[in-house]
């Protein structure tokens, strides 16, 4: 599927996210809406949880229409870890990873192999 970009308010709503669960991570699964990233579905357990993201990310099924994944980094080390490629693989192909500070500029998006790639944010009207 091609993805045109990531709504606006839902990369703020990623960062809040961010913010609100640190100094844990969250984790969450990606949805498009015409191909702009518009939909986030929570891992439960994952916000204000005591599991790290990356072995909540172990429980989740295969699941079809998801594009991708975002999680956090409260280390503020903006890549992925190994466990994240592991679990990049198995889901879509946009991978974002917000980090501490959680600022306008503190997140990427990632390939499933781990390669950064350019993300269009794309302002709500
Ligand atoms: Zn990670």
């Amino acid at each position: 599927m091609n993805i045109r970009g990531i709504s606006a308010d839902t990369l703020s709503l990623l960062l809040i996210m961010g913010q609100e669960s640190h100094p844990r991570e969250f984790a969450a699964l990606l949805s498009t809406e015409e191909g702009v990233i518009r939909n986030v579905d929570i891992i439960p357990g994952t916000i204000g949880g005591s599991a790290s993201a990356s072995v909540l990310f172990e429980m989740i099924p295969l699941n079809v229409g998801y594009i991708g994944s975002a999680h956090s980094h409260p280390s503020g080390a903006i890549r992925p870890s190994e466990a994240d490629l592991a679990f990049f693989s198995r889901t879509g192909s946009c991978h974002i990873i917000v980090g501490h500070p959680y600022g306008q500029d503190d997140w990427r998006c990632f390939h499933a192999d781990g390669t950064s790639i350019e993300l269009e944010v794309i302002p709500d009207e």
